[in-house]
């Protein structure tokens, strides 16, 4: 027989995710300009887009608009969206082995790194994942509570989503209410009565994680100033050596953080502190199992073994007194039913997208994993498409090499039959659209770019009655 990817049989191929990671897996295999695909794409959400919508802060709406690109994806003849639908428990691998050829992981990064320091799981400690899921709206995040109640909060972390973080918990509730964020948490923010915070940098200005733009934007905020301490943002003779041979975008967000360093505060209502060279070592209780403060070691920069640029505790510690932290240190990816997962690295093993079997580490033939969950929680939205496109172009090599196995119950239809059966609910791109459509009006009513719905049960509602 041919290797499939003729009109009949087409190559299927079922992707689990819908983030821009499984976008842009769909989009390369679609059009594919020798082979017929088709593409049905799961997510356990009804709404499509993972940390588009969830991720992405609810203040940079230029960045969601992607979705167009995605929207132009879903709109293709052999796409199907299967929204509501949890991979292992509606459908599982061997499920889907029957029907498709090929089984593409998407599935991002779903949780976060811990720190492994005492008084983590005080209460009071979160990690940044959960505020971000839970002021974009993510049903599973939306019952979570945060004591905005306090004067003083940490994130610990310099990396975007720090920045990310920080930068919404100095928002005004002018700012607030221009943005899709979940209604409770515009109320939430808007009363909350926090002055300052801090993101707090193991390594200096050189090493940190933020991107230019990033940064820059934390000195323009109308409620927030933004604090340097000059001898934190001084250079060390190793920063120093590494600035000289970094990329201009590393020039310029050191020369941002200096500038900060030089600004003496306007008097805005809050106070937002980039501090650099501190590791926390211990978050301190109060006595009645709440976060009360950090213990920070001071640290020097060091070569280490590999000629990174490392941190050395100089034996200096600090205290700062803080009643909420979030720690922001990283994703880091969940194993999915009946899948390979390397636990230490936080993903699926995996060859330039094929999916690794680790008693023998050679490729399961038709399992690929593309995106975070396939090279772990780095990069920004754009660096998916050339992830993704390295994974189809192995897909299809072994679609062309006839190494996929051929599946008992190839009749798209079949596929179906079997989600409504398991699933009667599920969500189709259609269903999506009518619910877009519905949180932009809500939106509309408000001034605001959409208003979100945060339950399943709400969204299975408002489709149900339209
Ligand atoms: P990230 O960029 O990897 O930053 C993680 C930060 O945590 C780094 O500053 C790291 O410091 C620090 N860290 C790690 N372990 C630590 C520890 N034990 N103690 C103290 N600090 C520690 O991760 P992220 O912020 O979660 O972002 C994930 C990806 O999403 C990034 O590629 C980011 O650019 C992207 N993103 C982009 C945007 C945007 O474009 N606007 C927004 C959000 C996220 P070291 O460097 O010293 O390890």
């Amino acid at each position: 027989m041919s290797p499939p990817g003729t009109p009949d049989p087409p190559l299927r191929v079922a992707i689990i995710g819908s983030g821009p990671a499984a976008f842009y897996a769909a989009e390369h295999l679609l059009k594919s300009p020798d082979r017929a695909v088709r593409v049905d794409m799961i997510d356990r959400l009804p709404t499509p887009y993972g940390l588009v919508r969830g991720g992405v802060a609810p203040d940079h709406q230029k960045i969601k608009s992607v979705i167009a690109i995605y929207e132009k994806i879903a709109a293709h003849p052999g796409f199907r969206f299967f929204g509501n639908v949890e991979f292992g428990k509606h459908v599982t691998r061997a499920d889907l082995e029957r029907h498709v050829h090929a089984i593409v992981y998407a599935s991002g990064a779903q949780t976060d790194k811990r720190l492994g320091i005492p008084g983590e799981d005080l209460a009071g400690s979160h990690s940044a994942t959960e505020f971000v899921a839970w002021y974009n709206g993510h049903p599973d995040f939306r019952d979570r509570h945060f004591d905005l109640s306090v004067e003083r909060v940490a994130v610990i972390g310099v990396g975007n989503v720090a920045v990310d973080v920080a930068r919404i918990l100095c928002l005004t509730p002018e700012e607030l209410r221009a943005t899709d964020m979940a209604d409770y948490a515009i109320e939430a923010l808007s009363a909350s009565r926090v002055k300052e915070v801090s993101i707090l940098g193991r390594r200096g200005p050189v090493q940190a994680a933020f991107t230019t733009v990033e940064v820059k934007e934390l000195g323009g905020l109308p409620g927030a100033d933004v604090v340097v301490r000059p001898e934190e943002a001084a250079l060390d003779a190793l920063s120093a050596a590494e600035l000289e041979t970094a990329r201009a975008a590393t020039k310029a967000k050191v020369e941002i953080v200096q500038e900060f360093s030089r600004r003496t505060p306007a008097g805005k209502p809050r106070r937002l502190n980039i501090r650099f060279l501190v590791s926390p070592h211990e978050l301190l209780g109060d006595g009645g199992g709440r976060v009360a403060g950090l213990r920070l070691a001071k640290n020097r920069l060091v070569k280490g073994p590999t000629g990174a640029v490392v941190t050395e505790p100089t034996g200096e510690t600090e205290e700062l007194p803080v009643g909420l932290v979030f720690r922001s240190v990283g994703y880091r990816g969940v194993p999915l039913p009946d899948v390979p997962f390397d636990d230490r690295a936080g993903l699926i093993p995996n060859v330039k997208g094929r999916v690794l079997d680790p008693a023998t580490g050679t490729p399961i033939a038709g399992h690929y994993a593309t995106g975070w969950i396939k090279r772990g929680p780095t990069g920004v939205i754009g660096n998916n498409k050339a992830d993704s496109a390295e994974t189809v172009n192995a897909l299809l090599a072994d679609a062309a090499a006839g190494a996929l196995p051929t599946p008992a119950r190839p009749d798209p239809a079949d596929l179906e039959t079997l989600v409504r059966e398991r699933q009667p609910s599920f969500v189709s791109f259609a269903d999506w659209k009518r619910l877009d459509r519905l949180e932009v009006e809500r939106g509309q009513a408000q001034g605001r770019p959409r208003a979100k719905f945060t339950s399943v049960e709400e969204m299975l509602a408002a489709l149900a009655g339209n």
